[in-house]
């Protein structure tokens, strides 16, 4: 039986990409539905067809994750995108992001946009910034959706992944698609509008292709509450700081009052940005002072 991903869900139909590249007209058969799963867009089934242009989806398979907004599985990769100026970069508003990315087991690529409107001064910096991101591990890319300066080296991270974008509003997301795929002649304003207001209304999600990759037409992330993070996960959602705190004499140190703590020794020798160090903290008090839920 063929395979493919669905890229669309509309009115109880589903548009599965197949192998073949070709897009196939599906309705749910009951197979799965016994299980009540309810196919996603990114969702990988088994499928058969009646003809070239329609069939029926016969199985879903099991998700590596699910974000609920916009509705999507099997999200890869998220593409957090910051502009350098207007409005300006946020080292506490891209590690809040980062966390909720790691959180979800999705890669994220740093995309730094409007680098035609920085000074050099500005430049300066953001070249600055990209550097302690990359040596935390992250990829960095800067680039302009105005000269395209950048954009093509996004394009080869995309091949045979699942991306979303995200960032707050303003910061060039539809720009930057609209140079991915300028033949959709999506309108700046209209994707914006999206933005953050997705909150109480379910928005369509369609899995666009960019070069050899599928990207989501719909923001992801739009919430950048810690509700179902705890405190022992912000390790992992800190990379860079995870590493370092193996060589903390105590296990379980909180990088606060302990001594010999590898982390603080590594804000003092700047190995460590002294701003990821005080969002770790930040994020950490923040998730101990939610309100229990019940
Ligand atoms: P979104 O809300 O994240 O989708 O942001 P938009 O793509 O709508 O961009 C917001 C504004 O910034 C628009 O007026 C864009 O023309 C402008 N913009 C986006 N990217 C760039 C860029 O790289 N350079 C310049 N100069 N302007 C940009
Ligand atoms: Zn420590």
């Amino acid at each position: 039986m063929p395979q493919g991903k669905i890229i669309k869900a509309l009115s109880g139909f589903y548009y599965v990409l197949t192998e073949e590249d070709q897009v196939i007209q599906c309705r749910g058969r009951g197979v799965f539905r016994k299980n009540k799963v309810t196919p996603l867009v990114g969702d990988e089934v088994v499928f058969q067809a009646d003809n070239e242009l329609e069939g029926y989806i016969l199985e879903v398979f099991e998700r590596k994750n699910e974000l609920v907004r916009p509705p999507i599985a099997n999200v890869d990769q998220a593409i957090l995108v910051f502009s350098a100026v207007e409005p300006g970069f946020s080292t506490a508003l891209l590690d809040r992001f980062l966390v909720l990315v790691e959180f979800n087991r999705i890669r994220p690529i740093i995309c730094v946009t409007k680098m035609d409107l920085t000074t050099s001064d500005e430049k300066e910096e953001i070249h600055n910034y990209a550097k302690q991101y990359r040596q935390a591990g992250y990829e960095v890319l800067l680039t302009s959706s105005e000269t395209e300066t950048g954009v093509d080296q996004l394009i080869p991270m995309l091949e045979g992944e699942i991306s979303v974008f995200a960032g707050q509003s303003g910061v060039g997301k539809s720009s930057l698609l609209n140079v991915l795929r300028p033949d959709l002649e999506l309108k700046t304003d209209d994707i914006s509008s999206h933005l953050g207001r997705g909150k109480h209304t379910t928005r369509h999600v369609e899995l666009i292709k960019v070069g050899n990759g599928l990207v989501a037409d719909t923001p992801g992330f739009s919430s950048l509450e810690f509700t179902d993070i705890e405190a022992e996960d912000l390790n992992y959602c800190f990379p860079d700081i995870e590493q370092i705190s193996e060589n903390c004499k105590f296990r379980g140190c909180l990088h606060l009052k302990e001594p010999k703590c590898a982390v603080k020794e590594a804000v003092e020798t700047g190995e460590l940005p002294q701003y990821r160090y005080e969002h770790f903290q930040q994020f950490l008090q923040e998730i101990k002072d939610r309100k229990p839920r019940y």
